[in-house]
């Protein structure tokens, strides 16, 4: 399974705000072995979001979509959505009640504070999509199509897509190596690696553990061991991490 992340939010692109959601869902999707394709940042713009939904909807298998949702005039992400799939937003009885439930605790909490939300914004989401109910916050999100739509807030993203992760699965697997070879001392092996075996070596040197980490990665468990044991007895490499101090004093 190949996934797209698309972050929405115009304090991504001016920096104010680290984009800590394409990180996060990164990772969770890679530990399921799903293969990210693209993470692209967009302003709150609907017809720039629309477009790109649906330009990745046909390229990927599933696309996530998070931030922008809710009431505030900036967050156009649903709209943007619907308009991807030419469909209206409409609030259904599920994400009403949803509101309504969250709306209420609110009150409870806050009992002396005017709560002026307009419950039908809130939950509204593309007509005949699938609501996802947000455990950790207001606004609903939803499946749309291959598309899911998911709250911009860490906390309430985390707590949505630990409530579909199980409809995100592949068969991507990964082992990491160490080396304190310098990069240019083993280009030729890791070329030879990815000649030799069904199998992608990412490098990523690491200046302050003073080590480059190996990265392979493949679709087939034995390509992988065996991608994995050919390079650990052609170069200096180690399964666990090493540094040169290490290495030079023994
Ligand atoms: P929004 O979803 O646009 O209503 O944003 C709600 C809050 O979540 C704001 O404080 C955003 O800055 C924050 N937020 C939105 N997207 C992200 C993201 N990709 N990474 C980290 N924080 C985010
Ligand atoms: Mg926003």
């Amino acid at each position: 399974m190949e996934v797209a992340l698309i972050t929405v939010g115009d304090e991504l692109l001016s920096g104010d705000t680290v984009d800590t959601n394409a990180t996060w869902l990164a990772d969770r999707l890679t530990d399921r072995g799903v293969a990210v394709g693209r993470i692209l940042s967009l302003p709150d713009d609907r017809e720039t979001i629309a477009d790109h939904v649906a330009d990745y909807s046909a390229l990927f298998d599933r696309v996530i979509v998070t931030g922008g949702i809710g009431g505030t005039p900036d967050d156009v992400t649903m709209e943007a959505v619907a308009d991807a799939f030419d469909r209206e937003l409409a609030a259904s009885a599920l994400t009403r009640e949803a509101v309504d439930q969250r709306l209420a605790e609110l009150k409870q909490r806050l009992p002396d504070r005017d709560l002026a939300v307009d419950r039908e914004a809130e939950a509204a989401i593309p007509a005949g999509s699938r609501p996802l109910i947000n455990e950790a916050g207001l606004a609903p999100g939803c499946v749309v199509d291959d598309v899911y739509v998911l709250p911009g807030i860490p906390g309430e993203l985390k707590a949505m897509f630990d409530s579909v992760a199980d409809e995100f699965a592949g068969d991507r697997r990964s082992e990491f190596i160490y080396t304190v070879e310098p990069e240019a001392n083993i280009v030729w092996a890791l070329e030879e690696a990815m000649d030799r075996f069904e199998v992608t070596v990412g490098c990523y040197p690491d200046r302050e553990a003073d080590h480059n980490r190996l990265k392979l990665t493949a679709t087939d468990d034995t390509e992988l061991a065996d991608a994995t044991d050919w390079l650990l007895s052609n170069i200096n490499a180690s399964e666990t991490p090493v540094s040169r101090e290490w290495v030079d004093d023994a």
